[in-house]
């Protein structure tokens, strides 16, 4: 199932270019299931969303619609550093995930499909990385990695938008905006195995990305496993798996897209008006990015 947030508040089904949105059976004039509520209530929440999309009376084109992302403010999102061997080439990193970690992005920095990613600074370069997104289903903490693709809800697109040089990893992934995620969570039954999805990112209509799951350093059941070990997950955390080669800078202008097999397609615009001056002096420092192509 692909379940989408769209208009002012409203979550929908999506399915062949259609959109179904999901109203209680009871009461059509209450107020409808959020994604949230539909994560924490386990199978039973997606079983009762199954069931409202096939009563559903309001069927609306996908393409007269706007999609929102599809949580718009995650308990927390955890994020992977180095987990492709070839972005740790480019960057000229010695260190990946082995050595790293996880680290954490501010839940305010969510946006979604068709929204705007604003650059704080002029002085300062910012790169796309595009991403598989991880969604929990359910409470877990200390789970065996053989268990661990059972805490799944979904996936989504996830683009971690970073400041690069040497400030703190959370600081130069936490501006508000970048960390656009959409445009839909497919649940994980619809995925099957995450660690063999083709991802495809473009900027203003160039390839700058073309890599596959299956190259991950840390595969998804082994970084949610991992992440439970130091937090415990709970239902709509996010998790982004890390980037694969092709990072590059953005400009004002810019659009982003990008496209994960079996899930779908997530847009954004980049704009740096009302950019500043950087008030933190970590532009020499901190990994070397490839320079743009
Ligand atoms: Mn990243």
């Amino acid at each position: 199932m692909k379940l989408a947030a769209f208009g002012a508040g409203a979550l929908g089904a999506v399915r062949d270019g259609h959109i179904v949105a999901l109203q209680p059976d009871s009461d059509p004039a209450g107020p409808p299931p959020t994604m949230a509520s539909v994560i924490e209530a386990g199978p039973v929440g997606l079983w009762r969303a199954e069931a409202l999309a096939r009563a559903s009376q309001y069927r609306f084109d996908l393409s007269g619609v706007r999609l929102r992302a599809p949580l718009d403010r995650p308990g927390k999102i955890i994020a992977a550093p180095v987990n492709y061997s070839r972005h740790m080439s480019e960057m000229s990193e010695t260190l990946d995930i082995n050595d790293l970690g996880v680290f954490l992005k501010a839940n305010s920095s969510v946006c979604g499909p068709g929204d705007v990613i604003r650059l704080p600074y002029a002085d300062r370069r910012f790169d796309q990385e595009g991403e598989l997104g991880v969604v929990i289903g359910r409470q877990a903490r200390g789970i065996a990695e053989a268990d661990a693709l059972d805490a799944v809800f979904g996936y989504t697109c996830l683009l971690d938008i970073t400041m690069r040089g040497g400030e703190d990893r959370s600081l130069r992934k936490s501006f508000d905006t970048f960390t656009p995620i959409g445009p839909w969570i497919v649940t994980a039954d619809e995925v099957g195995n995450p660690d063999s999805l083709a991802l495809t990112c473009s900027v203003s209509g160039r390839v700058r990305q073309e890599g596959n799951t299956r190259s991950l350093i840390w595969p998804v059941a082994k970084l949610v496993a991992y992440t439970s070990s130091v937090m415990t997950l709970y239902p709509g955390d996010v998790i982004a798996t890390g980037t694969p080669e092709g990072v590059g800078p953005l400009a004002d202008g810019d659009s982003i897209e990008l496209t994960i097999e079996k899930i779908g397609t997530l847009s954004v615009r980049v704009s740096a008006a009302g950019a500043t001056a950087c008030p933190t002096a970590g532009a020499g420092r901190g990994p070397v990015p490839p320079p743009p192509r």
